[in-house]
This record gives structure tokens, C-alpha cells and sequence, in this order.
């Protein structure tokens, strides 16, 4: 139970001392009795209570029923012999924690039924150290009724995010594996072929060189030529896996600008605060596709890029001012656009075409959320 008192405390700050109150306050109201044998009773009946809450915490099945069933009676009891309510305040707790949805509701409505017939008993009897704490016994009433709901609410919202976390991680390994299955593939077909292809050769060179060594030392430079393209194959697929910087693609880009001669203009930092490398890796690859079809397609003398970052969201806008040549329904057709819109939803980001003198392409992403980081983001506003 004080396991539970903690995990309680942990996520309310001053619950934990209104459970310790909560404990020691019976023994207020049982030393208030006249007589010697009720204070024994009443010191019993708390024991009693704390070790079945105990047990009733860690039972499962039909024994949650049995001993939640005595709890009420101990509560009832306690409130008829010395004007004691908030037994039923450590009840609504523990109902609130049942999984089972019929014992929960069960339980529930018995519980609110007794505690609200004891507590109008010990008002018609005008008993007045009862009155004297009404305040207070309203107050547990209105935990009875509405604490095991929300307790109920908190759990499922708590499952419900664990199962997100689940499914965000399955998804992070599936990616993983197609990510190796990828980088398998591309060491097959490139560099399997050009080994295998080395080691056919230069066998053949070891034939030819005694019978024909001019036709051996072609095959060896071949053997040469396949090895350096290999190399470079390698040095490619290495650069592609490494995933790709935005403030690195923004040089790239403003390189490939000037080669076809439209103006280049920026708005903002290209270094990205609260953001993945996913989301960075994704930004950049938008830029390098917008900017391509900007040099491919636009005709335009200028293209002005522009990045801002807000403390939920980054969005990167790229216009040009030519003139679009496509349908603006492109979007649900293919090619380079809908790639992009592909890849960003997967991160729950956005695309907008506007075409309205030139093009204007809107990303935008939602920045991770991590403490501490948002007011960072929030200076480049
Ligand atoms: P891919 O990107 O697969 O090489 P693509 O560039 O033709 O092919 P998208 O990038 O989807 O495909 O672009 C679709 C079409 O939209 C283009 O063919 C082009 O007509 C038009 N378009 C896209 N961006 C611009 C732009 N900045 N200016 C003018 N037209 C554009
Ligand atoms: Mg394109």
C-alpha cells in the first residue's frame, strides 16, 4: 500500500500527505468515543481496513468482490460509530483502480449507494460531530462519485500511449529493416557484381599471361577500371546512408542555382533546433527535390528559400518566380511532388503547391517534443 502511496505521490506532488492525514485521522475521531471498548473497536476496524485494503490491492478474480465488499462495511461501520467518512476515499481510490470494467462499475455503484445512504443516516440523526466536518463529507462524496472515473480515464489514457510508443517503435524497427534490406541490396548489385566480375578477369589474365600477355594486360586494366568504379560506388552508398544535413544541402543547392543562373536569395538559419535527424533528413530531401524542379522546370530568374522555426513547428518555403507548368492536381498524380508529400504525412508534416506568380512550395513539420529545447526553438521565431 505505501508502494502505491508513493507511485500515487510521485505523479500528484501533495497527495502523499493528504494519504498520511487521511491514515492517521481515524484514530482522531475513535479517541473521541466515551467508552473504552469502542476505542478498541475502532482501533481494530482501522487495522482491519488497511490490511484488507492491502490484500484487496494485490487480489485478482472473485476475491476483489469478497474484500472490497468488507471494506465498504468497515467504512459504514466507521461512519456510524464514530462520524469517521473517508474510508470511502481510500475506496473510490482502489474501485478506481479496477480493471475489470463490471467489477469496476459493480463495485462503484454499490459503493456509492451505501456511502451516500450512511452519510444522509448520519445527517437525519443530526449527529454533530458528523455535521461539524460537512464540508468535508461533501467533499468525499464527490470523490466517490467522480474519482474512479477519472483514475479510470488516467489509466486508459496511459495504455493508450504506451501501445503509441509500441507502434512508434515497431514502426522505427521496420524501417531499420528495410533500411538493411536496402543496403543489402544496393552491395549486391553493386559491389557482388564488380567483385565477381574482378575475379573472373584477372583469372583470365592469369591464362592469357603466358599465351598472350598484351591481351592479359588489357584485362588486368579492365580489372583496374572495375575496381576504382567499385570504390566509388562504395563512396557513394556511404554518403547516401550517412543522411543528409540541411545547412549541407542549402550550399548544395545554392551551387546548383548559380550553375543555372537564378538568383539566389535566404531567409533564416539553416540549423535546426528540436528536430530529428528523420525530420532533417526529410527537410532536406524536399529542398533538393523543389529546388530540382525549380532548375528543371521553371524557368525562373530567381528562387528564395526561406526557413523558420516556431516553438511546435518548422516550415521551409521555397518560391520561385517562373511559371508552373504542371496541373496543380500533380499532387495526387506522381512523380517528384507526391514523393515529397509522401514522405513528409509519414512524419506528420505538410505540403502546399501555391501557384500564383511562380511557385511557392509550403512545408511544414512538427518540431519532437522535448523539454527544455522549446525555448531554444522559440528564439528563432
Ligand atoms: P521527377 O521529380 O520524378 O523527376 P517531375 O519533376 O516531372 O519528375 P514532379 O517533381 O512531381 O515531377 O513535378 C510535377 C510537375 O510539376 C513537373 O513536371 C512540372 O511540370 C511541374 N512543376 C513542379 N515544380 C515546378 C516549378 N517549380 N516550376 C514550374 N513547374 C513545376
Ligand atoms: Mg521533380
Amino acid at each position: 500500500m505505501i508502494k502505491r502511496y508513493m507511485t500515487f505521490g510521485k505523479n500528484n506532488g501533495i497527495a502523499p500527505y493528504i494519504w498520511t492525514i487521511l491514515c492517521i485521522l481515524p484514530f482522531y475521531f475513535i479517541f473521541q468515543s466515551p467508552s473504552t471498548i469502542q476505542i478498541v473497536v475502532g482501533i481494530l476496524l482501522t487495522l482491519a481496513f488497511f490490511i484488507l485494503y492491502r490484500i484487496a490491492f494485490i487480489s485478482k478474480g472473485w476475491p476483489v468482490y469478497l474484500w472490497t465488499l468488507i471494506l465498504i462495511g468497515i467504512s459504514i461501520t466507521a461512519n456510524s460509530l464514530f462520524n469517521y467518512v473517508y474510508f470511502a476515499f481510500f475506496l473510490a481510490y482502489f474501485i478506481g483502480n479496477i480493471k475489470d470494467r463490471v467489477a469496476f462499475l459493480t463495485l462503484y455503484f454499490i459503493h456509492l449507494i451505501c456511502t451516500s445512504a450512511s452519510i444522509n443516516y448520519s445527517i437525519v440523526l443530526h449527529e454533530k460531530l458528523f455535521l461539524q466536518q460537512l464540508p468535508f463529507v461533501i467533499i468525499v462524496w464527490i470523490s466517490v462519485i467522480l474519482l474512479p472515473f477519472s483514475i479510470q480515464n488516467r489509466k486508459e489514457r496511459g495504455q493508450l500511449e504506451e501501445k503509441l510508443e509500441d507502434a512508434n517503435k515497431r514502426i522505427s524497427d521496420l524501417i531499420k529493416v528495410e533500411e538493411r534490406q536496402r543496403i543489402a541490396r544496393d552491395l549486391h548489385d553493386t559491389l557482388g557484381q564488380k567483385l565477381s566480375l574482378i575475379g573472373l578477369k584477372s583469372d583470365l589474365a592469369r591464362k592469357l599471361i603466358s599465351k598472350d600477355p598484351e591481351q592479359a594486360r588489357l584485362e588486368l586494366k579492365d580489372v583496374q577500371q572495375t575496381a576504382r568504379t567499385a570504390l566509388s560506388e562504395v563512396r557513394k552508398m556511404v554518403s547516401s546512408m550517412r543522411g543528409i544535413r540541411l545547412k549541407d544541402e542549402i550550399l548544395r543547392v545554392k551551387q546548383i542555382l548559380n550553375a543555372a543562373q537564378i538568383n539566389f536569395l535566404s531567409e533564416g538559419e539553416f540549423i535546426l533546433t528540436n528536430v530529428s535527424s528523420l525530420t532533417e533528413n526529410i527537410l532536406s530531401m524536399c529542398l533538393k527535390e523543389a529546388v530540382n524542379n525549380v532548375v528543371k522546370h521553371s524557368n525562373a530568374s530567381s528562387c528564395a528559400i526561406s526557413l523558420k522555426q516556431s516553438l511546435k513547428e518548422t516550415v521551409m518555403t521555397i518560391r520561385d518566380d517562373g511559371v508552373f507548368k504542371g496541373e496543380q492536381e500533380i499532387l495526387a498524380d506522381g512523380h517528384g511532388l507526391i514523393g515529397m508529400k509522401e514522405r513528409l504525412e509519414f512524419i506528420n508534416g505538410s505540403l502546399v503547391l501555391l501557384i500564383k506568380e511562380g511557385t511557392t512550395l509550403i512545408i511544414r513539420v512538427p518540431n519532437d517534443v522535448k523539454s527544455g529545447l522549446g525555448k531554444e526553438a522559440g528564439k528563432n521565431d
